[in-house]
């Protein structure tokens, strides 16, 4: 799992680890190099004191010294002298070494400005520098200079306080490089961040960095051309939809307002086509149902027809002296008696008007289905009472009825038993008129 680390963290840490990495080597580097130079100009020196000192010496007085005490001590209070010369000499002492013999063993101390020091493994402490130089002459003298360390000491102090500080610097600068390097690139990536912004929210894009030309602006001018792309394909879009949108407002008025058109049109059609129907099986007059329409219902009823049921009756009523009214009263005044005689012929039929029909032009035919031949007569003397209780017009104009009833018998045709109630209204005509006759199969009944 990789660490969440943000802009300013990232060039912070590589930032370090290059200052830690190359600036640790490189100051390392040139520390020991230092160093080294400091240890080897020291020894340089040492070494020229030492070979200086050692050519003041005359090898026949060291000889002497090395014999006689006074002359040591001169010698003693000589080195000392030198040794005093210099702050950071510490010691200087005259060794002899014998002849083709250079072990430390084979040395022998002669005189040290440091008194009472016997041995020069004591000279050779860690803290000092020591460089030795042969007395010209073959005596096998050597001058040996011992030198405080103090001063490379110091020397390799302030090299190391000078390091440090230069790494710190290096620190520091790497800190505040990187800190100014991820304001400006965190800064550029805002201001990309606010121009994707912007451009979701659909507001105006915010001016672009007026700093020099990069990658980054490069970046920020290839996202403005295509955020103008993206805006002017949403505006076409826009447009386009709107454009479809008031098409398709258009159409769907224009469809609505045919639909419509064809719903009246459709509706008118109808209403006509139902009058049609009507008026091809209603007679205008009287508003019954016409011959023709009766024909079918007399059809169908007979067909209906079960063994063993009630079967059918059928009543022909025609008005008596039709002509006289006509002839007396106009035929206007004869449309008016066939209407009313018909509206009462609707009213006795109840809910079964469609069984009542104009069979002729002042004939009337009531079907009666499952009614035997006597209940038929009944209803034919309420329908002749009701018609002859009629007053027609201003002028209170009155008819009567003349009726024939019979009943289908079995396995007789329709025509014949119509035939038959025919001659029944015949016979009450003959018998007087206002009268019922029921055709009782070949025999006629006057009821009344
Ligand atoms: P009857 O008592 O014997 O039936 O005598 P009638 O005068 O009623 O019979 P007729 O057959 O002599 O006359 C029938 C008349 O009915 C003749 C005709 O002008 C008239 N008529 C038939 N249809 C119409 C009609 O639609 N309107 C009018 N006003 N008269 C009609
Ligand atoms: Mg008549
Ligand atoms: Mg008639």
């Amino acid at each position: 799992m990789g660490l969440a680390l943000g802009i300013r963290q990232r060039l912070l840490a590589s930032h370090l680890f290059a200052v830690v990495v190359l600036a640790g080597a490189f100051g390392a580097f040139v520390y020991y190099t230092a160093a080294k130079q400091v240890v080897e100009r020291l020894h340089a020196q040492l070494s020229a004191s030492a070979a200086l000192v050692a050519q003041s010496f005359d090898p026949a007085s060291l000889t002497a010294a090395d014999r006689d005490a006074a002359a040591r001590h001169a010698l003693v209070e000589r080195l000392q002298g030198a040794a005093r010369n210099n702050t950071d000499i510490a010691r200087v002492y005259v060794i002899k070494i014998e002849a083709g013999n250079m072990d430390a063993g084979a040395e022998r101390v002669i005189a040290s400005s440091d008194v009472g020091s016997e041995s020069i493994a004591l000279l050779s402490a860690e803290n000092r520098l020591s460089m030795r130089a042969p007395v010209p002459g073959d005596g096998g003298y050597v001058v040996g200079i011992e030198m405080r360390s103090t001063e490379a000491a110091e020397k390799l102090y302030i090299l190391r306080l000078s390091a440090a500080l230069a790494f710190l610097a290096c620190v520091l600068a790497a800190l505040i490089l990187s800190r100014h390097l991820a304001g400006r690139f965190l800064s550029r990536i805002n201001d990309l961040v606010a121009r994707c912004r912007a451009l979701a929210n659909g507001d105006p894009l915010p001016p672009r960095w007026p700093g020099p030309r990069d990658e980054l602006d490069n970046l920020a001018r290839e996202f403005d051309a295509m955020a103008g792309r993206l805006r002017h394909a949403a505006q076409s879009l826009r447009e386009a939809n709107e454009h479809l949108e008031s098409r398709v407002r258009e159409r769907t008025a224009a469809l609505e307002s045919a639909t419509v058109q064809l719903k009246n049109e459709i509706e008118g059609r109808v209403h006509v086509e139902a009058l049609l129907a009507e008026a091809a099986l209603t007679d205008p007059l009287t508003g019954l149902l016409n011959r023709r329409a009766m024909m079918e219902m007399l059809g169908q009823a007979s067909a209906r027809l079960k063994p063993g049921e009630p079967g059918l009756s059928v009543i022909v009523a025609d008005i008596d002296h039709f002509k006289r009214v006509n002839d007396l009263h106009g035929h206007g005044v004869g449309d008016q008696v066939l209407a009313a005689v018909g509206g009462r012929l609707r009213e006795f039929s109840g809910d079964q008007q469609h069984n009542v029909a104009r069979w002729g032009g002042e004939e009337f035919l009531i079907l009666l289905p499952g009614v035997r031949l006597a209940a038929a007569c009944k209803r034919a003397e309420q329908v002749r009472r009701g018609v002859a209780e009629l007053s027609v017009g201003a002028e209170g104009l009155r008819v009567t009825l003349s009726l024939g009833v019979a009943e289908l018998l079995a396995g007789e045709a329709l025509d014949v038993c119509l035939r038959r109630c025919d001659q029944a209204m015949y016979r009450a005509k003959d018998a007087g008129r206002d009268t019922v006759v029921a055709a009782q199969g070949a025999l006629f009944a006057t009821m009344s």
